[in-house]
């Protein structure tokens, strides 16, 4: 090795140390890696989230682009599909069974092929060749995608069964949400045989923060943890990136390098319900997230991230809207007509609004449902909805306001965007690596050959399925 970066001085006349030290380490494997899921982000959500950042419209991103994009400038990246073995589209269980064992599943199913046999995993994989690991969601621990990294059951229902075989494998770091499927029922004594395996078990953002060494489960709701635009009702309620920085912390103490995955997971939660606003809240969490993890790499040489989304969730984007009014002044907010005309392009300062909102729509629209129907007066709507969205909304001319899935459909509309689905869509997702061996991830692939790439990256060669 020493020959190497020997003849690279010689040629490139002055390579300072550092740089030379980067080079030794991108012709060696990589020793952590970090996989940051983001669950439902499909490319236009990343456009959405990058542009709305590049805008200077939103609040955090008054000085600088998002991590995201300086995460892409700095890596490699490519495309790829997420079909199953009989499917286009798919769901969270069967992408994150292909991710991460490489092979060809069904939906529905966690760490089973489509054949209906358990594939070992990356976690499994990596615990073999002696490196900690550890996952994170911020939707629960059982949900499908930690579980398709952990687990092998037939249904991904069977959220007892994940959380014991997740406690089988004995990651050394466990956080999220999802307490419930360790302690109720059948799986009452989850708890205290997790405390014998030596686990310390935190349940709030305190005892986490606090959490200096070994094996650590946090389980910080029975189910979800809170909404990102709700944290600010959740004090002790640890976020995504509190999560993932202490995860780096504790896995960092292991000399043989680690494997961590964390899942944006509500990501998928805010776009089923075309909730642009929790939509943009979780993609500012995802972003710290990533801000961490390049940060970390940047400290600790050797560690590979790659940023991905399991699939495609509602498709939204802003598009541009025929309005009634051919005369319609188009106007920034301090009043200068941009353009005059009978379309509607959008406007950045959307990004500002949505920035503002407080309360998932979604649990609002549960909330309302449970209200006895003549409470639902149109000034009800209008006020809870105003507060829930941080700014007096205009519903003059909204049209049906007892229909509220209608009324969330007409405030997309007024923002400019539309969704294409409260589904998954199959559109084809980008996947962001950076670190050593990068440009692998270049070009078009399947989500079966991430694991492929990965273990090159990593080093580990030899096939080791059992
Ligand atoms: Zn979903």
């Amino acid at each position: 090795m020493r020959k190497i970066v020997f003849g690279l001085v010689i040629l490139c006349g002055v390579v300072s140390g550092v740089q030379a030290e980067e080079l030794v380490a991108s012709t060696s494997p990589a020793k952590n890696l970090i996989w940051i899921v983001a669950d439902g982000m499909g490319p236009e959500l990343m456009g959405f989230f990058m542009e709305g950042a590049r805008s200077g419209a939103m609040r955090d991103y008054k000085k600088d682009v998002a991590a995201m994009e300086h995460l892409i400038n700095d890596g490699e990246q490519g495309l790829f599909f997420n079909n199953t073995q009989g499917t286009i589209v798919t769901d969270s269980a069967a992408a994150a069974t292909q991710m991460a064992t490489g092979k060809w599943s069904l939906p529905g199913r966690i760490g089973i092929d489509y054949q209906g046999n358990p594939v070992e995993n990356l976690l499994e994989l990596a615990k073999k060749k002696g490196k900690a690991i550890g996952i994170i969601s911020d939707a629960y621990v059982t949900d499908a995608t930690p579980a398709g990294f952990t687990a092998h059951v037939q249904n991904r229902r069977d959220k007892t069964e994940i959380a014991r075989q997740q406690l089988a494998l004995a990651p050394e770091v466990i956080l999220g949400g999802g307490k419930k499927y360790f302690s109720d029922g059948e799986n009452e004594n989850l708890l205290a045989q997790a405390a014998e395996q030596g686990y310390q078990i935190v349940f709030d953002k305190k005892s986490l923060l606090k959490a200096r060494q070994g094996r650590l489960l946090g389980l910080f709701a029975d189910k979800g943890m809170p909404m990102a635009v709700e944290m600010h009702a959740h004090p002790k309620t640890p976020s995504l990136v509190q999560m993932a920085q202490k995860a780096l912390d504790l896995l960092a103490q292991d000399e043989d390098g680690f494997v961590l995955m964390v899942e944006a997971g509500k990501l998928d939660w805010a776009a089923h319900a075309n909730d642009a606003g929790a939509t943009l809240a979780e993609l500012k969490e995802l972003d710290k997230v990533i801000d961490a993890a390049q940060a970390f790499a940047k400290q600790h040489p050797g560690t590979f991230i790659y940023l991905n989304a399991d699939h495609d969730t509602g498709l939204g984007s802003f598009v541009y809207q025929n309005l009634d009014n051919s005369g319609a002044a188009h106007k920034t907010r301090q009043g200068e007509v941009l353009y005059k005309g009978n379309v509607f392009y959008g406007n950045f300062d959307t990004y500002a609004k949505l920035e503002k909102q407080r309360r998932s729509l979604y649990y609002l629209q549960q909330e309302w449902e449970k209200l006895p129907a003549e409470k639902l007066t149109p000034s009800f709507i209008q006020k809870q909805l105003s507060k829930a969205l941080g700014y007096p909304v205009d519903m003059s001319e909204f049209e049906n306001v007892s229909d509220v899935p209608g009324i969330f459909k007409q405030l997309n509309t007024q923002y400019g965007l539309a969704w294409a689905t409260q589904t998954h869509s199959a559109a084809v997702l980008i996947g962001v690596a950076y670190g050593p061996g990068q440009e692998k991830f270049k070009g078009v692939y399947h989500n079966t050959e991430i694991l492929p790439k990965l273990k090159t990256v990593l080093g580990f060669h030899e096939e080791s399925y059992d």
